[in-house]
C-alpha cells in the first residue's frame, strides 16, 4: 500500500483486543473505521488468515474520544503532511501531484486551475447524440454560472466523457471570468482532505476554503455511498454553496435515485437542478471522434480505418483512444503505414486478450532492457538497490510489466530487481497501476512499451 494511505488509514491504529479467534482494531474516528472497512478489510482479513494460518475475525471500532478533534492531534495520529524525504522505511513518499485529479493544496487561483488537464476543453470534446444534452447543460452552466442548472448532474459509464466534460466545464469558466474560482476535486480527494482536516483540527479551515469558490466540481460522487461521515460534511458544504449561489457541477456511474447509500437529503438535493446522461457513442459519434483525434493530433487515418476501428471499439471512448495508440504503436514499430491488415492485427488483442500469447515470448531480461531504454537508464540501474529517483519509476514499470506479461511470481520479480522482498514488489506494482489509473499519458507510456515487447 502506497506509504501516504498508510499513514493516512493504519498508522493511526492500534489493536486492543486479540483472542484466539478475534482481533480488535480501534482506529482514531468512525470515518477511519468506515473507510478502513470498505478500502482494506478484505485483504487485511485475507493477510490475517495468511499469518495465523486459521480464520481470525477482524473487527474495526472508533477510539471512545473519537468526537474530539483536539484529542485527533494527539501524536497518534500522524499528520498528513508528509515531506517528501525519505522515510523510516526508505521509501520515498511523493508529494500529491496538481496536475491531474484532486484538490490545489494552494490557495485556488482561477488563473492557473492547476486541477484542471488542458486537454479536457469543449473545443476537444465531440458532440453526438449520446451526450448532447449534457454538452448543452454543460454550455449553459458555463456561461450562466449559479443561474441555471444548480447542480448540474452528469452520469453515465466509464471512459464516456464525463471528466472530460467538467474540465471543459472548469475552463470555459474561467475563459470567461479570469478571477472566477474553480475548483475540481474528486469525491475521494475531498474524503481524504476533509480527514486530514479533521486530524489536524482544521475542519474550519476545510470548510473557509470552499468559501471563496465560484463552481465547484466534484468528480465521481457514488464513492460517497456508505460514507456517512463525509456525506454529512458534503452536505454542508453544497448548501453553503447553493446559498450563496455558486454553481456546483457533479459526476457519477449512476443517476441520483440509483445512489442507495446516499442519504435522501443528499439525493434530493443531486436533483435540484438537472440530471443528465451521457450514453456510449453511436457509430457516427466514434468516427467523428476519430476523426478529430486524427486531426488534433496530426495523424493520417484512412476511411476505411477510421470506419474499422469505430466498428470494433464500441464501450467507450476510451477504449477508441485506446485502440489508436495502439494503432500507432504497431505502425511504427513495424515501420509499416497504418492500412487494414495492421489494423486487424493491432486490434486482435484489443478484441481477443491473451491473443498474442501464443507469439514469441518475452523475457524478463527483455522487459528490463526495453523500460530502461525508455526511461533512458541503464539496465544494470534497475536491477541495483539504488533508491534515486531516475530509476526508481522504470524500475517500478519493469516490475509492473514483468508480472503483468510474465506472471513471475513476487519472490522472483523481486530477486531479478537486486533481491528486494515481495512486499517491496507489490507496493511497486500497485503504484503503477494506481499512476496509470491518474495518468493517461503515463499510462498510454506504459502500454506502448507493453505493446513494443508484444510485437
Ligand atoms: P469518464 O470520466 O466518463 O470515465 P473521461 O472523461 O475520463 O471519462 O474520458 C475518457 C477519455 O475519452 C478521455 O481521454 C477523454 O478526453 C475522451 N473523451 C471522452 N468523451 C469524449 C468526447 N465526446 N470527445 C472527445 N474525447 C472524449
Ligand atoms: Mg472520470
Amino acid at each position: 500500500m502506497p506509504e501516504q494511505s498508510y499513514r493516512t488509514w493504519l498508522a493511526g491504529s492500534t489493536a486492543v483486543g486479540l483472542s484466539d479467534d478475534e482481533l480488535i482494531v480501534e482506529a482514531p474516528s468512525d470515518f477511519h473505521v468506515e473507510w478502513v472497512e470498505d478500502k482494506y478489510g478484505p485483504s487485511l482479513r485475507d493477510i490475517l488468515r495468511k499469518l495465523s494460518g486459521r480464520p481470525v475475525s477482524l473487527t474495526f471500532q472508533a477510539c471512545a474520544q473519537s468526537a474530539s478533534p483536539d484529542e485527533l492531534r494527539s501524536p497518534m495520529v500522524p499528520s498528513l503532511e508528509v515531506s517528501p524525504s525519505t522515510t523510516t522505511t526508505g521509501l520515498r513518499v511523493e508529494e500529491p501531484r496538481a496536475d491531474g485529479h484532486g484538490f490545489d493544496r494552494r490557495t485556488p487561483s482561477a488563473k492557473s486551475a492547476p486541477s484542471l488537464n488542458e486537454r479536457y476543453t469543449f473545443g476537444r470534446f465531440v458532440v453526438g447524440n449520446n451526450n448532447q444534452l449534457a454538452a448543452a447543460a454543460g454550455h449553459a452552466v458555463a456561461e450562466r454560472l449559479g443561474r441555471v442548472y444548480n447542480p448540474l448532474f452528469v452520469y453515465g459509464g466509464v471512459g464516456l466523457g464525463k471528466t472530460h466534460l467538467m474540465h471543459a466545464i472548469g475552463h470555459e469558466v474561467i475563459e470567461r471570468g479570469p478571477h472566477t474560482e474553480v475548483a475540481y476535486v474528486t469525491t475521494e480527494r475531498f474524503m481524504n482532505e476533509l480527514v486530514s482536516a479533521i486530524q489536524t483540527g482544521t475542519t474550519r479551515d476545510f470548510r473557509r476554503r470552499f468559501r471563496h469558490i465560484d463552481l465547484l466540481l466534484v468528480d465521481d460522487v457514488h464513492f460517497l455511498e456508505q460514507k456517512e461521515s463525509t456525506q454529512e460534511e458534503f452536505f454542508h458544504t453544497f448548501n453553503a454553496l447553493h446559498d450563496a449561489g455558486k454553481q456546483i457541477v457533479l459526476t457519477s456511474d449512476r443517476p441520483p435515485k440509483e445512489l442507495p447509500g446516499v442519504e435522501d437529503r443528499l439525493v434530493s438535493r443531486f436533483e435540484w437542478g438537472l440530471v443528465v446522461d451521457i450514453k456510449p457513442p453511436d457509430y457516427e459519434t466514434r468516427v467523428a471522434i476519430l476523426q478529430k483525434k486524427a486531426f488534433d493530433d496530426d495523424l493520417v487515418l484512412d476511411p476505411d480505418i477510421i470506419d474499422f476501428v469505430a466498428r470494433s471499439c464500441t464501450s467507450s471512448v476510451r477504449e477508441l483512444e485506446g485502440a489508436v495508440i495502439k494503432l500507432l504503436a504497431y505502425s511504427s514499430l513495424r515501420n509499416e503505414e497504418i492500412n487494414l491488415t495492421l489494423a486487424r492485427t493491432a486490434l486482435q488483442s484489443v478484441l481477443r486478450p491473451g491473443a498474442l500469447s501464443e507469439g514469441p515470448s518475452v523475457s524478463a531480461e527483455r522487459i528490463r532492457e526495453e523500460v530502461a531504454r525508455n526511461w533512458n537508464v541503464k539496465p544494470d540501474g534497475l536491477a541495483s538497490k539504488r533508491r534515486t529517483k531516475d530509476v526508481m519509476i522504470p524500475r517500478q514499470v519493469a516490475m509492473y510489466l514483468i508480472k503483468e506479461m510474465l506472471d513471475e511470481s513476487l519472490v522472483r520479480i523481486g530477486r531479478l530487481f537486486g533481491g528486494r522482498d515481495h512486499s517491496t514488489v507489490i507496493h511497486s506494482i500497485r503504484r503503477v497501476q494506481a499512476e496509470m489509473h491518474e495518468d493517461d499519458d503515463f499510462a498510454h507510456r506504459v502500454n506502448r512499451i507493453r505493446q513494443k515487447l508484444e510485437a
